[in-house]
């Protein structure tokens, strides 16, 4: 728990709350993807100051991960950290205050949706599989690139159009599809249960 009891701050001087706590408390889903779990415990240096009754309390807080490159697959280890907690207490004189509830907010809030080993990271070859960090390939990886036969675009039909004054013959019109058939989803509706 990190809690700061706000009877023990001084007037005019910031209260230093600095430690560890359980990573735990983060309560990370054991199959998410990426794979998230932590490696480390949570590390905070806090200040805390009185406006009045109300507590202001900023800082930071950090936790190391493990997880996977999400280009290379390989696993690596990143530090999460949060540097610019801020929170605020209302009318919290002479009271003991969790602000552990917060602190693990702010950093899952921080937790990005994908994580890379360097921001330079090759890949794997999508022929072969190799993680071509470690060392090249001599696939031919040009033919897995290639992009797909693009056809005709249907908006190719408007360069045909005449927008000249001349009326246009009337052409025969489209025979007009039948509608499909709507199926019918609404039920009757249900007798109460007595
Ligand atoms: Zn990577
Ligand atoms: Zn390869």
């Amino acid at each position: 728990m990190i809690k700061i009891n706000t009877s023990h701050i001084l007037p005019d001087t910031p209260y230093l709350l600095d430690g560890t706590e359980s990573s735990d408390i983060l309560e990370l889903p054991p199959n998410s993807d990426p794979p998230l779990a932590p490696v480390g415990d949570i590390t905070y240096h806090l200040s805390a100051v009185m406006a009045g009754a109300d507590l202001i309390v900023t800082g930071n807080a950090s936790v190391p991960l493990a997880t996977v490159c999400a280009r290379c697959l390989d696993d690596i280890h990143v530090p999460i950290s949060v540097k610019d907690l801020c929170f605020h207490f209302e009318k919290v004189r002479d009271l003991e205050v969790d602000l552990t509830d917060d602190v693990r907010e702010e950093l899952l809030l921080a937790v990005p949706s994908c994580f890379y080993c360097s921001p330079d990271c090759k890949g794997i070859c999508p022929v072969c599989g190799a993680n071509l960090n470690h060392a090249p390939c001599s696939c031919d990886r040009s033919a897995a690139f290639e992009p797909e036969e693009v056809g005709p675009s249907p908006w190719d039909q408007l360069d045909a159009l005449d927008f000249s004054t001349k009326p246009a013959k009337a052409s025969k019109p489209a025979k007009a599809s039948k509608p499909a058939k709507v199926a019918k989803t609404q039920k009757a509706p249900k007798k109460p249960k007595k």
